[in-house]
């Protein structure tokens, strides 16, 4: 079973769940954790894994062999990400524009484009006491999340439960982080932010066919709406986390909730049954 944790807005205590979840279960079954929030990975912090293999992630991108070359203007016609211009008799190519497709080299009528592999980040693998862990890191400066997470994703092992920490938002890097999950948790706050990003995310989801619940985290803050949402809509709010100031203080030191407060393991126990119950 793939379960996914995400959230619409950034900064809603994703990781908080995603890591409490993970360490809550090896007694009942064997976890794989794939944080797939490239752009930040942080679940390390809380897990601490032991990293012992690292894998360079790569892109191919065109280079364009003069000697060839008509300037006909045909790769930069059916670049859809403007990654190629030619002007006169140049053609410039933008390397973080670049989204590694081949649809230039294939298309050239003059077979003058090869591809050379350009480094966008890694992918790093280790263990964290059972629990099998797996993270991607995007380089700096570089944008091109969706390999890293596809990379990542090789790795799932299905023999165990894969919990997957997917980046905030509703863009290219969740839905190739979250496509293919039996579940997503949805982790929000209780205010008008957390509601608006909230609904966005359960649309993204309704697409995809992916059936979800909502953690409200903070809870005690803002108002009612996103629970009067939820059950408007028929969405299962599965766990409710209070705001809590030693909640927070074991967040700011690197402490999972269930390692720092051992009375919520049973909790998130009881969030693995009814995640189990609402799965695909
Ligand atoms: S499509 Fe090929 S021949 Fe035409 S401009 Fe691009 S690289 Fe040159
Ligand atoms: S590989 Fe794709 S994205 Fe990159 S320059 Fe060629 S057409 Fe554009």
């Amino acid at each position: 079973m793939i379960v996914s944790i995400a959230s619409g807005k950034g900064g809603t205590g994703k990781t908080l769940v995603a890591t409490s979840l993970a360490l809550s279960l090896p007694n009942k079954r064997p976890v794989q954790f794939l944080d797939c929030d490239v752009e930040e990975p942080d679940a390390h912090i809380f897990l601490k894994p032991l990293l012992t293999h690292k894998q360079a992630v790569s892109i191919p991108i065109p280079h364009i062999d003069e000697k060839k070359c008509t300037y006909c203007g045909k790769c930069a016609e059916v670049c859809a990400y403007n990654a190629i211009a030619v002007i006169k008799e140049k053609v410039l190519i933008f390397p973080e524009l670049c989204h590694g497709c081949g649809a230039c080299s294939y298309l050239c009528p003059e077979g003058a484009i090869s591809e050379v592999g350009r480094e966008i980040g890694v992918v790093e693998v280790g263990q964290s006491k059972e629990i099998e862990f797996i993270h991607g890191k995007l380089a700096i400066g570089e944008m091109m999340a969706p390999p890293i997470i596809r990379e990542v994703k090789k790795h799932i092992n299905q023999e165990r439960l894969v919990i997957i920490d997917v980046s905030p938002g509703t863009s290219c890097p969740v839905v190739e982080a979250v496509k293919d999950s039996d579940f997503c948790l949805l982790v929000t706050e209780p205010t008008p932010f957390g509601l608006n990003d909230l609904v966005l995310a359960i649309e993204m989801l309704h697409r995809l066919a992916i059936p979800c619940g909502v953690v409200i985290n903070r809870g005690g803050v803002g108002d009612s709406n996103v629970e009067e949402y939820c059950h408007k809509e028929g969405i299962p709010i599965l766990l409710r986390i209070p705001l809590d100031i030693e909640i927070a203080k074991l967040y700011s030191r690197g402490i999972t909730l269930v390692e720092g407060l051992p009375q919520w393991r049973e909790t998130f126990l009881r969030l693995y049954n009814d995640i189990e119950l609402n799965k695909k």
